[in-house]
């Protein structure tokens, strides 16, 4: 059986996440140890508790370990079930990272799915629902399946109790994607969500975002929500011509709207300067779906740890050999 190390790279919950998606694609059994051993509390969490029993429940696998706290784990798939599915993470646990476990099964499974998943929306080190929504599924879209997300309810921390939607209409084999140019840029915008918080907030973080990107006034938008408990995120979106970019920044109890934007701000310079049209976050979630078609290519900014990290667990599981090519300062190309 194949056996993945937990704490090897970045050492986080992406290597358990990517090895129970792929093990359920490739119907490739595997055992993993040292789970999110980097972490300040390592073994496995809610959110990835939850992550594994979805996809245990997706792929009727035979599962051991999978208790809150655990650090290894056995995992042994047998067929994708396509079907509606309703998962509640119970705390503001990410639902978009496990999505990121279950989704890539769905794809290419017999039949149409719909998932109902509760939990956090917009969390820190996640991807937030509007990167999902806006960035990454296009790009899932274009290699042939319909995904179409909905969220019907924000969840912040730490009350959580968003509600997301997603309706996948399956496809019999995944495109390769070839991602190289960027193309002129066609909007640029800006805005802030809020929830039982005072708008000043979603105010001064436009404010930064306005005046640091240059936005006009009419791209800038308070958005007033209805979640759970308090919450804040702020989100740029990037057009442009073959890819749109989404950065999020969420607001934290002692870290002011300000230093909130500023983050976001930073962020979306350096990819509108490398001129690449893969930022950072988009990148590690690219692999997965491409190595599931075994080619397709993109450009982006120099790889997190999360990518390099991703690649070792991608090349673990299949036969693919992944390069990585510095092009120029921050600016890579990876290729299947
Ligand atoms: P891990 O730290 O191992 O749980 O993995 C975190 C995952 O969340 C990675 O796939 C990151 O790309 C993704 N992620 C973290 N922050 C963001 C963000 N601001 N926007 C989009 N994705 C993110």
């Amino acid at each position: 059986m194949l056996v993945i190390n937990g704490a090897m790279g970045e050492g986080g919950g992406q290597i358990l996440r990517s090895a129970l998606a792929l093990s359920l694609c490739l119907g490739r059994p595997f055992r993993i140890s040292n789970i999110r051993a980097t972490r300040r509390r390592p073994g496995l969490m809610p959110q990835h508790l939850v992550a594994v029993k979805a996809a245990a429940i997706i792929g009727e696998a035979d599962v051991q370990g999978a208790a809150k706290g655990c650090s290894d784990l056995e995992f042994i798939p047998h067929t994708i079930k396509p079907d509606e599915y309703h998962f509640d993470i119970g705390t503001a646990g990410s639902t978009t990272l496990v999505l990121q476990t279950i989704l890539p099964a769905l794809l290419t499974a017999s039949g149409p799915s719909q998932i109902y998943l509760q939990g956090g929306t917009h969390n820190p080190l996640a991807p937030p629902f509007d990167f999902f929504e806006r960035a990454f599924l296009p790009l899932l879209n274009r290699m042939g399946p319909r995904i179409q997300a909905h969220l019907q309810r924000p969840g912040f921390y730490p009350v959580g109790g968003g509600i997301v939607e997603v309706s996948i209409t399956p496809t019999p084999a995944l495109k390769p994607l070839t991602l190289l140019e960027r193309g002129e840029i066609v909007s640029q915008r800006a805005w802030a969500m809020l929830s039982r918080l005072p708008e000043h907030i979603a105010q001064r973080e436009l404010n930064v975002i306005g005046n640091q990107l240059g936005l006009h006034n009419s791209n800038l938008e308070v958005r007033h929500v209805e979640a759970k408990g308090a919450g804040n995120a702020v989100t740029v979106l990037i057009e442009s011509e073959h890819v749109t970019e989404v950065f999020g920044g969420i607001g934290e109890r002692g870290v002011t709207a300000e230093t909130v934007a500023a983050g976001v701000v930073t962020a979306v310079r350096r990819y509108l300067t490398a001129a690449v049209p893969v930022g950072e976050y988009l990148a590690d979630q690219l692999l997965l779906p491409l190595a599931l078609t075994g080619s397709g290519s993109f450009i982006t900014l120099k790889p997190s740890r999360h990518t390099t990290t991703n690649i070792a667990v991608i090349e673990q599981f299949t036969a693919h050999r992944i390069s990585c090519k510095e092009l120029a300062a921050d600016r890579w190309r990876i290729s299947f």
